[in-house]
């Protein structure tokens, strides 16, 4: 006897997740063969004393069994010395201090310890696309704080409208992904304004892009004052040392914070990436001098894409920081990202990313496009070669 099955057998209120929009940008990219500037991953790997230490790891035994569960202490410590060295931010590495399976595990199991049923959680859109599915998982509302166009700063009327009693949860990423905006200090100081006219509110930020950044700085909010205490601030490794799948992150912040966040990390995925957590402490320790190069690099990237971009006829909006570039489409006649996209795989050879992705698909911008410079010059090159020969308009 067969047994019926649902269509899919996911809960309603996840169904909206589908596929992301990056795997399916990079089966695109593959099938059709064309050059990927979608999803943002180096082609380079990162420095070798990194990967050798994570080699001489796994063959010396550390890490190859469960690690603690909030990371290594070497590790621990290392992240401490990070937050100090780099923003004079002191925190305990025994209790404010947690090793995640990459960010996204740091920023899940905070949405899900911190935000209730009912609860908000607001934060800047466009957003990443794991914010909407953690905060569906938690049953909670999201909230955009749209990003005003063409330069995607902060804006204040914004800001005030969407934090309302519920919020729980204000999601700051910075450097921001996909527009590569980098908030300043009044935009900060806004922030902090808004924080402390609302005592529930818990800020959560995303600095996985910290250190990619051309000509400005990046300045944790929690660094500003009277926010260390509200703030549970999320990193990684990936982009930092470029080794996106070994997926090394963290939280650091109040003991009481980081200590929720373990709760639930603990029963996501208990502990990961052993050997990884070894080599990522050395990286900390003694590679930030090769992170001082790869920004240089990708500081001339971005001048290279985004020059190429402007030749093929693309409106660029140059970004302060991350390894993304955004570009509005409108001007070519496109009124719908993902139509260009498939157009300009098949017709340029190039992938990019839409936009909409990043959106409230109740209301999404459609014209808005994300090309990546984390690849190497002569693919940028190449890119550009194809994208400045082919006809970019749209012909309907
Ligand atoms: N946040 C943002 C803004 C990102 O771009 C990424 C990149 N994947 C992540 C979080 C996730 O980082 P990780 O790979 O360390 O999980
Ligand atoms: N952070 C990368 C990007 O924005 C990749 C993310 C992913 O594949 N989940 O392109």
């Amino acid at each position: 006897m067969r047994v019926p099955t649902d269509p899919t057998p996911l809960v309603p209120h996840l169904r909206g997740l589908g596929t992301t929009i990056f795997a399916e940008m990079s089966a695109l990219a593959t099938s059709t063969g064309a050059i990927n500037l979608g999803q943002g991953f180096p082609d380079v790997d990162g420095p070798s004393s990194v990967a050798e230490a994570a080699s001489r790891a796994i063959l010396q035994g550390h890490g190859n069994q469960y690690p603690p569960g909030p990371g290594i202490p070497q590790l621990r410590q290392a992240i401490a010395r990070h937050q100090s060295a780099s923003y004079e931010i002191d925190v305990d590495p025994g209790s404010e201090v947690l090793v995640t399976a990459g960010a996204t595990e740091a920023l899940t199991a905070a949405i899900l310890a911190l935000v209730d049923e009912g609860d908000e959680v607001v934060a800047l859109e466009p957003w990443f696309d794991s914010y909407p599915a953690a905060v569906a998982m938690a049953r909670g509302t999201l909230r955009g704080v749209r990003l005003a166009p063409p330069h995607f700063r902060l804006d204040e009327t914004a800001l005030r409208a969407a934090v309302t009693p519920q919020a729980r949860v204000l999601l700051l990423n910075s450097p921001h992904n996909p527009t590569g905006m980098v908030l300043n200090h009044d935009e900060l100081v806004l922030i902090a304004r808004v924080v402390a006219a609302h005592p529930r509110l818990i800020v959560v930020t995303d600095e996985v892009y910290e250190h990619l950044t051309f000509g400005v700085r990046h300045t944790p909010f929690a660094s500003l004052p009277g926010m260390r205490e509200r703030t549970l601030t999320i990193s990684s490794s990936g982009k930092t040392f470029s080794f996106t799948g070994w997926k090394i992150g963290w939280a650091t912040g109040p003991a009481e914070l980081v200590s929720a966040v373990r709760s639930v990390k603990q029963y996501l995925t208990y502990v990961s990436g052993g050997p990884f957590q070894y080599a990522v402490a050395h990286a900390l320790d003694h590679e930030m001098a090769w992170v001082d190069g790869l920004r240089a690099s990708l500081h001339t990237r971005r001048d290279r894409l985004c020059h190429g971009l402007t030749e093929a006829g693309l409106d660029v909006v140059r970004p302060d920081g991350t390894y993304f570039v955004t570009t509005d489409i409108s001007s070519l006649g496109w009124s719908d990202d993902r139509d260009f996209c498939q157009a300009l795989a098949q017709r340029a050879g190039v992938v990019a990313i839409p936009c909409s992705a990043f959106y409230d698909p109740a209301d999404p911008v459609r014209t808005l496009v994300r090309w990546t410079f984390t690849k190497r010059e002569d693919v940028i090159d190449d890119a550009i070669t194809q994208l400045t020969a082919t006809d970019l308009t749209c012909h309907r």
